[in-house]
């Protein structure tokens, strides 16, 4: 049987076949393309940052581009993953918790993306066992192949119908040979050979080895870790090998002659020093029209169409490399050691920075030392201050400490989430006189909870799926700050997860007092940015704004952030 006839006919369970693959309404074959990256070795090699900058180069060509990232964890989402760990739980606007690695994909494309550009395998398996408690296998023994890997390519040609996508960039997660993850490579192979030559282009992404005791680079580890991915059946097209230096024509020629790939698609990608150069570096080797070649899609470009959007994003480059000016911009918060933690925010200044012409650079406050006596120590040399977003009692005293340093001293500041509740109770406390005003998080039971749980989340039980999440409008006081940083508009967007908010019993003494909520929920009570007249820049959102900073639009919240540290330091705007 052709893939073709296969692909018409075989979109039922039968007990006539052993093909499976079900197909969504209004899919056409070779519509659809699709790039597989998977990385070989070992993790973090940066698949996230090289797909989604590849992608990019697709896109300013006028393609359409969808993303999704195959995660193998069995969790139904982020949503319970430690940060630590994982790095940050990025929060799409349809309010699914996803991997970090989706931030990357909507900076990157300047696209919002939905449930349907993310998956785990607790979510395949999810479908599966539900499919098979409905009777939909009809007798089948329900198996790892078809069934699990049916499933896997109904969701990418879901995604290909619901996105009208030229191409899907179908990321890995984990490494090849990784048990979780090797039902989607098998996935991958299948899907291959189903939607025929041309239509899927495998990337393997490798790492050569530069052992500082040898002087020169190895391309052993690559070699096995590509060879593993063809012993499950899978040949790459394209290799890109990571690099702490640009890789040696010798070395790719024999990563070339180990894995069939012709030499001119064995591509160096070394380090750099900020992600954002990666597409002019990727562009400047050729992988694009690589893919472009590969995939055949010659016919669907417009260079008129790249020339505009390559010149804007270089301009941002150029910028990125010109910086003039410079702030310290301090951040406190629990996971100190692990920048990935932190990642959006950390991206968010760099966007406003580079619109600004200014390095911000980053101080990292543990705020688990801080004491009423040594704030004042801890903030010299702040232009700025950021409490990001957090959960639990650690550390929460000193950042309320800092925030009152703050607001005392005409420091900027910008509280995010937790961030904004914190500033709620110092103000509370230290204006208002409400000595114990405190949050029921972090001191359950509390007499004055200015910060209490979301009556809508009172009734959910578990960790999981249970905050307040997602995109949500945020209607905007006029003749306020936050009024004018959003450019005079009455309504903002911005990305939601959290669970407490300002207890409303207390908005009419914290507003007596001189606090003003300039951003709510429209028809609730939910207060979503406070800002603080007279101050120079102290403001707070119950969002995460770093959340929709994008490299050519900038979050406005953290614009206005630098800008105020450029003015503290006596800079010209
Ligand atoms: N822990 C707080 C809450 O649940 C803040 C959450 C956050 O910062 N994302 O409301």
């Amino acid at each position: 049987m052709s893939s073709e006839e296969l692909i018409s006919s075989v979109s039922d369970v039968s007990d006539e076949t052993e093909f499976y693959t079900p197909l969504p309404n209004g899919y056409v074959r070779g519509r659809c393309k699709y790039v597989v990256i998977m990385g070989t070795v070992m993790s973090g090699l940066g698949k996230g940052i090289f797909s989604s900058s590849l992608a990019k180069l697709l896109q300013d060509k006028g393609l359409r581009i969808s993303p999704i990232k195959l995660e193998g964890y069995l969790n139904i989402d982020s949503g319970t993953l430690n940060p630590f760990r994982h790095g940050e739980v990025f929060v799409l606007d349809d309010g699914m918790e996803c991997d970090m690695d989706l931030g990357t994909y909507e900076r990157m494309l300047d696209q919002d993306l939905t449930r349907a550009n993310f998956t785990t395998s607790g979510q395949i398996y999810t479908r599966v066992l539900e499919k098979e408690r409905h009777g939909d296998y009809l007798g089948r023994d329900v198996q790892m192949i078809p069934h699990v890997t049916g499933e896997v390519k109904l969701r990418l040609r879901e995604l290909a119908v619901q996105s009208s996508a030229d191409v899907i960039f179908v990321e890995i997660g984990g490494t090849v040979g990784d048990v979780e993850n090797a039902y989607y490579i098998e996935a991958m192979r299948e899907l291959a050979y189903e939607e025929g030559s041309h239509s899927v282009c495998f990337v393997a992404l490798t790492q050569v080895l530069e052992p500082r005791t040898l002087g020169e680079q190895k391309s052993k580890a690559a070699q096995l870790g590509i060879k593993r991915l063809m012993e499950m059946g899978v040949q790459p097209h394209i290799i890109a090998c990571r690099a702490t230096n640009p890789v040696t024509p010798k070395v790719r020629q024999k990563i070339a002659q180990y894995t069939n790939v012709p030499l001119e698609r064995v591509f160096s990608m070394h380090d750099c020093e900020s992600i954002y150069v990666i597409p002019g570096m990727l562009r400047d080797l050729g992988y694009d029209f690589e893919v472009i070649r590969m995939l055949k899609l010659e016919d669907r470009i417009n260079l008129r169409h790249e020339r505009r959007a390559w010149l804007e994003w270089c301009d941002f480059v150029d910028r990125l490399d010109n910086l003039d000016k410079e702030v310290t911009i301090g951040i406190t918060g629990k996971y100190t050691s692990v920048r990935d933690s932190y990642a959006s925010i950390i991206h968010a200044l760099e966007h406003s920075g580079a619109h600004l012409d200014t390095e911000v650079k980053i101080a990292w406050i543990d705020t688990t030392e801080i004491t009423d006596e040594n704030v004042g120590e801890r903030m010299v040399g702040l232009d700025g201050m950021i409490v990001p977003g957090g959960f639990g009692v650690r550390g929460a005293e000193g950042k309320i400490r800092c925030i009152q340093y703050a607001r005392e001293n005409e420091v900027p500041y910008l509280g995010i989430c937790f961030g904004f509740q914190m500033a709620v109770i110092e103000f509370a406390r230290n204006v208002c006189g409400i000595a114990d005003a405190d949050s029921s998080e972090l001191s359950p039971g509390c007499a004055q909870a200015v910060i209490d749980i979301l009556p809508e989340q009172k009734k959910i039980e578990g960790l999981g799926g249970n905050m307040r999440l997602g995109g949500k409008d945020v209607e905007i006081r006029p003749d306020t700050l936050a009024w004018h940083l959003f450019g005079k508009k009455k309504k903002a967007r911005m990305r939601f997860r959290h669970r407490q908010e300002v207890n409303p019993e207390y908005i009419d003494i914290l507003t007596e007092h001189g606090l003003v909520f300039s951003g709510k929920a429209p028809n609730q009570p939910i207060m979503q940015i406070l800002e603080l007249p007279g101050h120079p820049y102290f403001i707070g959102t119950q969002a995460h704004p770093c959340m929709t900073s994008r490299p050519l639009r900038p979050q406005e919240m953290f614009l206005g952030l630098v800008k105020a540290a450029l003015e503290r330091k006596g800079c010209k705007v």
